[in-house]
């Protein structure tokens, strides 16, 4: 029997699920390149498989999906069934983001989070802000940053 999805389609499932070349990673991707940065993709020996990882800048970028990584904004709906399951689920997707990032920082990587809603939904940055900021980190940032920058 064939199945009910596409090929295309179970790739895009896929893609959401695993996090990998998500459309927002797909945008920032973009970006950087026409920016005229050069980066590897999902480095599997360090640790949490970051999306970006720029050798010469000793550092990493993930971007990373509101829901699923628990960021505190307009885009955390918690969904109305099975709400304490989520809950669960979401929070352990949150503990083990930080145990990746402590693990890349003890290894001298610098590390980026770039979220979702910076690049989408009524709060997300102008592409020319969100460069400019990637750009910047990338040379001379902080050992931790994300974007949209917390309000110090
Ligand atoms: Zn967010």
């Amino acid at each position: 029997m064939t199945d009910v999805h596409s090929e295309a389609v179970r790739g895009k499932n896929m893609a959401a699920i695993k996090g990998r070349n998500t459309k927002p990673e797909m945008q920032v991707r973009k970006m950087l390149h026409k920016a005229g940065f050069r980066y590897r993709l999902h480095v599997s020996r360090l640790p949490g498989k970051p999306d970006l990882v720029f050798p010469r800048y000793k550092a990493v970028i993930f971007v990373q999906g509101c829901f699923w990584h628990q960021h505190q904004c307009a885009m955390l709906h918690w969904p109305k069934t099975r709400t304490d399951w989520w809950r669960q689920k979401i929070s352990a997707n949150r503990a083990h983001d930080e145990a990746v990032q402590d693990k890349l920082r003890e290894l001298g990587w610098r590390v980026l989070l770039v979220w979702e809603c910076a690049l989408k939904g009524k709060n997300k940055l102008p592409p020319v802000q969100l460069i400019g900021d990637i750009s910047n980190w990338l040379r001379a940032g902080s050992s931790f940053a994300e974007l949209p920058a917390v309000d110090a």
